[in-house]
């Protein structure tokens, strides 16, 4: 009868979004106690020279290491402490921890720069630029050495607010990079207004260069980067002929699993280390 569907469909529809809203509590209270366990780990990806293939810098990315759930990868956990605000206490223990550690290689000699993502909540926040100067000064790492990385929405969500805020950061000596540049929407005369250090070119143009279109969005960038004095990096770099076209276009910087895949701490130490100091020279064949 209608009445007894209409009373199962019902009670099946509230069972699965028990199940999902559990699913979710659950995952915000194990996300709760895992920065106080110290179960977030900072995996590295280093920056290339085109032009040497040196390693130029590192983006440093998180991971979580839960006991139940294995290595967790920022994409299924980084939307759920973004929505809940704990992304303000992990983001600055990501960037105190990444300044810290990439200062002791600094103090060896190796002359690298660090990226660090920041998200929406994280950048619109009243202190942000002061959280960043706090730290910069207790780790004592170089504000010119520092990049944050925002994704065009970012910017565009507000956009007075974001020119106030990068300005401020510029006066810090901060360099600023747009992520995953040519995805987003945002307005090139705005673009124009912000003080930027480099574009990096999402990795879906990279992707599917072959396919037609790509090449072409790439090149665009390619000059755009140009015309603005801009810095640009390409990311998600697998194979050599991705790695020849954007060299034979000088793109200046490449990341991808062509050079190297976010490794942890203790292999990126290797990984420099295995290079002379002057030359950190990245040989493709030995990074697997
Ligand atoms: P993103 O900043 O655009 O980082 C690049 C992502 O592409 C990384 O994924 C990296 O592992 C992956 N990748 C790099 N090279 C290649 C390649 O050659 N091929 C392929 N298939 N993938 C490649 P990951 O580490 O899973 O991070 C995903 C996103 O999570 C990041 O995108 C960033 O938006 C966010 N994220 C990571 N760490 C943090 C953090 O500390 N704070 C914030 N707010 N966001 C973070
Ligand atoms: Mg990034
Ligand atoms: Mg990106
Ligand atoms: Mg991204």
């Amino acid at each position: 009868r209608a009445s007894e569907l209409r009373t199962n469909s019902y009670c099946f529809y509230n069972e699965e979004m028990n199940s999902k809203a559990y699913e979710r509590i659950s995952l915000e209270n194990a996300l709760r106690t895992a920065l106080t366990k110290g179960e977030f780990v900072l995996f590295y990806q280093p920056k290339i020279l085109s032009e040497t293939d040196t390693i130029s810098g590192v983006e440093v990315l998180i991971r979580w290491r839960n006991e139940e759930r294995g290595l967790v990868p920022p994409g299924e956990f980084i939307p759920v402490v973004e929505e809940n605000g704990m992304i303000i206490e992990i983001g600055e223990w990501v960037l105190r921890t990444a300044c810290k550690q990439v200062k002791t290689w600094l103090d060896q000699g190796f002359e690298i720069s660090l990226s660090v993502n920041v998200s929406s909540r994280q950048f619109y926040e009243n202190c942000f630029v002061s959280r960043i100067e706090g730290i910069l000064l207790e780790t004592q790492f170089p504000a010119s050495l520092l990049t944050i990385e925002i994704t065009e929405s970012i910017a565009m969500k507000d956009i007075n607010h974001a020119i106030s805020c990068l300005e401020q950061l510029k006066g810090l000596n901060v360099q600023i990079s747009i992520d995953d540049f040519g995805t987003g929407y945002s307005s090139l005369s705005y673009l124009n207004q912000l003080p930027l250090s480099e574009l990096k070119i999402d990795r879906s143009f990279i992707e599917n260069l072959a396919n037609n279109g790509n090449g072409a969005i790439i090149d665009m960038i390619l000059a755009l980067g140009r015309t603005l004095n801009l810095n640009v990096v390409a990311e998600g770099v697998e194979t050599i002929e991705q790695k020849l076209y954007l060299k034979e276009r000088n793109c200046r910087e490449m990341q991808g699993f062509l050079f190297s895949k976010p490794i942890p701490i203790n292999e990126l130490e290797i990984l420099l280390k295995s290079f002379d100091r002057k030359d950190l020279k990245v040989n493709s064949s030995s990074l697997d």
